[in-house]
């Protein structure tokens, strides 16, 4: 399968300079299987140079077809949709899967992103098919000749990983994915807290807190083992995560940790801190790929543009 990224960066969408080495569009993983059927994970800003790409393979016709995951709906992996041009095309069809979204449901939160206050052509007016649909994890999702497995991730609310294969090749996307000793996120997760003798909130953690924590990162491990591209939250570093440890994201540290338990074939450090110059993540690629010199693990750290034939 084809595998590329067009948007690498974390939160929001930044420019200049600073930011001309990995790009500053938000996250967007394109994958053509070898059948032709083509996947995308997330809508973040890159969407929008992917959709120009996909305009050349049969879609300016309206005879595209694709599906789109969705980790979750936070501003940074929807924000491009509205500029995707294949979705205003007539004859165009899209599947769109993300976890159910308990508190706006998903028909609201993708029609709001084009009610007409903030965007001139409504939902209901795009010329292309789309259909929504609700993944609950664990599951695997069949689309075409993809297979595409989904478990929940440590992240505000219900954030998706995904597993996705094709023809015995597979890439592993884990973000936005927050440090599970340090914080526990998602909806139906433990509360991390417990409460002393005087009813205060202390931050001991329980048995059963611990039991989770093992059992997650074993569920994880399994989940990403032997793929051959993993890619990785690494939004932090293990200085600036100081104080935003329930922001949700991870370290290059938090990587390394990740790549020595599932051994991938090559390891994508993500979601770029906007607030971070090219140089920082340079940095980080550097440290990850020290760390991991001599195990075989291939590491990169993501830039738009990147492309790899598995
Ligand atoms: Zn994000």
């Amino acid at each position: 399968m084809l595998f590329r990224i067009y948007g690498s960066r974390g939160s929001y969408p930044i420019s200049g300079q600073d930011y001309s080495l990995f790009g500053g569009h938000t996250t967007c993983f394109y994958m053509r299987s070898r059948g032709g059927a083509h996947l995308t994970v997330d809508a973040g800003t890159g969407i929008r140079q992917l959709g120009h790409h996909l305009m050349r393979e049969g879609f300016e016709r309206g005879n595209g077809e694709m599906a789109l995951f969705f980790t979750h709906t936070h501003w940074d992996h929807i924000m491009g949709l509205p500029f995707f041009n294949p979705l205003f095309i007539e004859g165009n069809v899209f599947n769109l899967f993300t976890a159910s979204l308990p508190y706006s449901g998903i028909q609201a939160i993708f029609s709001g992103l084009f009610k007409p206050d903030i965007f001139p052509v409504p939902f209901d007016d795009l010329k292309s098919v789309i259909k929504l649909q609700e993944i609950i994890p664990p599951v695997t999702v069949d689309y075409k000749d993809f297979s595409v497995r989904a478990m929940q991730i440590n992240h505000n609310n219900i954030s998706l990983g995904y597993r996705v294969e094709n023809e015995g090749k597979s890439v592993t996307v884990l973000t936005d994915n927050a440090i599970i000793e340090l914080a526990r996120m998602g909806d139906g997760f433990p509360d991390e807290y417990i409460r002393d003798e005087n009813g205060k909130k202390t931050k001991e953690l329980s048995q059963k807190t611990l039991d989770f924590i093992s059992e997650y990162r074993t569920r994880q491990a399994e989940f990403a083992r032997g793929t051959d591209i993993l890619v990785c939250d690494t939004h932090f570093t293990v200085d600036t995560i100081v104080g935003r440890e329930t922001w949700g994201h991870s370290t290059p540290d938090e990587a390394i940790r990740l790549a020595h338990e599932c051994q991938p074939g090559m390891i994508i450090l993500h979601h770029h801190d906007p607030e971070r110059h090219d140089s920082h993540v340079l940095e980080k690629e550097e440290k990850v790929r020290k760390a991991l010199d001599g195990t075989g693990i291939k590491v990169f750290a993501g830039y738009e543009g990147f492309e790899m034939e598995l």
